[in-house]
């Protein structure tokens, strides 16, 4: 997922590491090198003029430069920033579904991945966790989206609300919090409808069933391929309805990556797990760690 950013900077780094010697100009001529490579992977400007602002800051001067290996302490000056940039919640897989039955709020925009990233969460829980997950589609406008999520239940052995026609997303999520009580479930995850763009009614019918089902997590799924949009996207939601983190979907894909890098320092919401296909297993948690580490190489 970040294959182009991770090559740029190893070019960069061989440079460096070959160099012996370093002096605080090299250091900064590399830094520029780096920065370059950010924005071409659509880190957002703001982002990567703090991140190089913050190892400058560290890698410049006697302690570096003068170190036996130069180049190695720059690039881990690099790779503890970026990890800080990246660093969410301790454990961002770990959802809030204490209190049977929690309920899970699903936004996004339409085409995102909101339903594909329901099954694939309902079918973690059951697996990793043993829960007995129920999910209820919401969007009514789409017929053919609350049949999909009906037909993923189907595959991954996950139980859906029946549809019933003429309700509207505020009945469902009320009949769906009975129905989870009643029917003895952990969780019960609602996929809103979605739009193409973010909108007054999508706004009012998330915040409404919100309000109704009081939400332990509401997770905003976001397509990673969108770059800075997504991370733009992503504020608007929080600050309209209020988000516990963010799924970035399609970093199976060959995105620039740089929406994760800066969602976190923009948003100050956590990415909690990353779609990297179609398939219902792909799905992991987004682990600053190792997040790095893929982008250093
Ligand atoms: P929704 O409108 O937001 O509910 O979007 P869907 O869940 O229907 O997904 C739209 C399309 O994106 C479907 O074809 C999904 O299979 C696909 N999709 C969802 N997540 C991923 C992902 O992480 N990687 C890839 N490659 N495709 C995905």
């Amino acid at each position: 997922m970040f294959e182009n950013l991770s090559e740029r900077l190893s070019g960069v780094f061989d440079k460096l590491t070959k160099q012996g010697a370093l002096s605080d100009d090299d250091v900064k001529t590399a830094l520029r090198e780096v920065r370059v490579a950010l924005l071409e992977a659509d880190v957002s400007l703001p982002v990567a003029r703090d991140f190089i602002k913050a190892v400058q800051e560290k890698a410049t001067g006697q302690a570096v430069t003068k170190s036996i290996t130069p180049g190695q302490q720059v690039v881990k000056i690099v790779h503890d920033e970026l990890q800080h940039v990246l660093t969410g919640d301790a454990d961002p897989g770990a959802l809030k579904i204490d209190n049977p039955p929690a309920p899970i709020l699903m936004v996004g925009l339409q085409g995102s991945g909101k339903t594909t990233t329901t099954a694939k969460l309902a079918k973690r829980l059951k697996e990793r966790e043993g829960k007995r997950v129920l999910m209820a589609s919401l969007d009514t406008n789409r017929p053919a989206a609350m049949e999909q999520l009906a037909i993923l239940g189907g595959q991954i052995g996950v139980d859906t609300l029946p549809i019933v026609p003429g309700e509207d997303p505020v009945q469902i999520a009320r009949r769906a919090k009975t129905q989870a009580g009643l029917g003895g479930y952990d969780v019960y995850m609602l996929d809103t409808a979605g739009r193409l763009h973010i909108d007054q009614e999508l706004i009012a019918q998330a915040a409404a069933v919100r309000d109704v089902a009081n939400p332990r997590e509401t997770l905003l799924v976001v397509d990673g391929l969108t770059g800075q949009d997504a991370v733009n996207v992503a504020q608007e939601f929080d600050d309209k309805i209020g988000v516990t983190g963010v799924v970035l979907t399609r970093m199976d894909g060959d995105g620039r990556g740089g929406a994760a890098l800066s969602m976190r320092a923009i948003t100050g919401k956590p990415i909690r797990f990353v779609g990297l296909g179609e398939k219902m297993d792909a799905i992991e948690t987004f682990e600053p760690e190792r997040i790095a580490g893929r982008i250093l190489g």
